[in-house]
């Protein structure tokens, strides 16, 4: 499934250091990376195919505390 992989970078590819990845965890473990870009641009994918290895709107993540890194959610 598109946008859910195993907590590692590898698998996951630039979305994981990505400020604009929005993860959350369902109740069986998986997590989902989600693309806040997808939001007000329909040519991302609100779940990327992973790993990703090239995107035109990747930013490195700020330390914490950055207003446009929430964190991670958790899933119902
Ligand atoms: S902008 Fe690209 S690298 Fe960043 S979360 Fe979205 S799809 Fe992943």
């Amino acid at each position: 499934m598109p946008g859910a992989a195993a907590i590692l970078p590898d698998a996951v590819g630039l979305c994981f250091t990505c400020r604009w990845v929005r993860t959350a965890t369902n109740r069986r473990g998986s997590v989902f990376y989600r693309c806040a870009r997808a939001e007000t641009d329909p040519s991302y994918a609100r779940y990327p195919a992973l790993p990703m290895r090239a995107c035109p709107g990747y930013e490195e993540a700020n330390p914490p505390g950055d207003p446009l890194h929430e964190g991670s959610e958790r899933q119902a």
